[in-house]
């Protein structure tokens, strides 16, 4: 079969024709029909996140072996299944999406399922095996595909990584009714983000970006206060935050971009017990201003992806019309480079999807 390889890291992907892996008990094979291009894939190919003052932290902890096949939003049906999956209730030719943040099985985080949190051998597909970035993709457990009938597989490939993180991400802002959260950062997640928070808290919703057509779509899809911080400063966003929000900072924040300065913004945005939720993973690092966080009762938390239960919930939350998963658009799999160099560019809205 074909596949789009990593071979080396800091080079372009390779087109190769691999083996089909042999199935195992319990495992599936899935035919691709989608598979989501994703900033981590950037990170995957370069080999490493930017920690800032030249230090660099390994983007699969030295986990993969090359060549691999990046991948990690996987959309498609299922081509085949081994012994012992019929209790699965899925079935030969089902539209499925493919749960990618494979852990041990054996350690504590594993057990509490947060496999996205395993500290253990990681099995991430796309990372640690081979992802999606092929005709078809090996799943080592029937239990990770998710029946996705009803959702396009483009749009559906997008819940696996961007759907699942927008989740997670407002999941720990642990959010009360009338609480003011800020979104910074407007792209793919964070639009999916503003739509969670309007249909499944009572919270409000501001966002922040640098971009007004980016923030027009987050006004269209339910933010309640939009602002351009291209031309706003720190202080007058502070001022014009409480002044929506009974004199309070914000309640919690969510940054998606993950630079020193969108990081230090969300601090100095916060109120009194706010939470700072750290998403992206753009890179770089921060002074702390150390009193700040015991003298507001702050706290800064971070979230990669979700989890399993987390993609059924949002395939449950798109099939019942309350969110509407990322604009995608569709790359013949050969074009992946071609891709990955637009989405390095910032020339990718919403989602680009690769179609073998
Ligand atoms: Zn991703
Ligand atoms: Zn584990």
């Amino acid at each position: 079969m074909k596949a789009m390889r990593l071979v080396a890291e800091g080079r372009g992907l390779e087109a190769m024709s691999v083996d089909f892996p042999p199935l195992s008990p319990s495992s599936a094979l899935v035919k691709v029909a989608a598979a989501g291009v994703c900033h981590s894939d950037l990170h995957l190919i370069s080999g490493s996140y930017d920690l800032g003052d030249g230090r660099k932290l390994s983007a699969t902890g030295g986990g993969a072996v090359l060549p691999l096949t990046p991948g990690h939003e996987i959309a498609g049906s299922i081509e085949s299944l081994g012994a012992g999956s019929e209790s699965s209730g899925l079935k030969e030719g089902d539209p499925v999406v493919v749960y990618p943040w494979i852990g041990c099985g054996r350690c504590r985080r594993c057990a509490l399922g947060r496999e996205n949190q395993c500290e253990g051998a990681q099995r991430f597909l796309g990372f640690m095996q081979d992802g999606g970035y092929a005709e078809y993709v090996f799943v080592p457990n029937v239990r990770y595909l998710v029946n996705a009938e009803g959702i396009g597989a483009p749009q559906a490939a997008t819940l696996a990584c961007a759907g699942i993180t927008a989740l997670s991400s407002l999941r720990k802002c642990q959010l009360q009714p009338l609480d003011l959260v800020l979104l910074i950062g407007a792209g793919g997640v964070g639009s999916t983000a503003v739509q969670i928070a309007k249909k499944t808290t009572k919270a409000r919703v501001a966002v922040a970006d640098l971009d007004d057509w980016r923030l027009e779509q987050a006004s269209k899809l339910g933010a309640d206060y939009v602002f351009n911080t291209s031309k706003i400063d720190a202080k007058d966003l502070a001022t014009q935050l409480k002044r929506v929000n009974d004199g309070r900072g914000a309640d919690a924040v969510i940054d998606y971009v993950g630079t020193p300065r969108t990081a230090s913004l969300g601090l100095r945005l916060l109120g009194h017990e706010g939470r700072l939720v750290l998403v992206g993973l753009v890179g770089g690092g921060m002074a702390l201003p150390l009193p700040v966080l015991p003298i507001l009762g702050a706290e800064i938390l971070g979230n990669f992806t979700g989890t399993l239960a987390q993609l059924n919930e949002m395939v449950a939350l798109v099939r019942s019309g309350q969110v509407a998963p990322l604009v995608s658009r569709s790359y013949p799999l050969e074009e992946a480079n071609v891709v990955l160099e637009r989405l390095a560019r910032g020339e990718i809205a919403g989602r680009a999807v690769l179609v073998p």
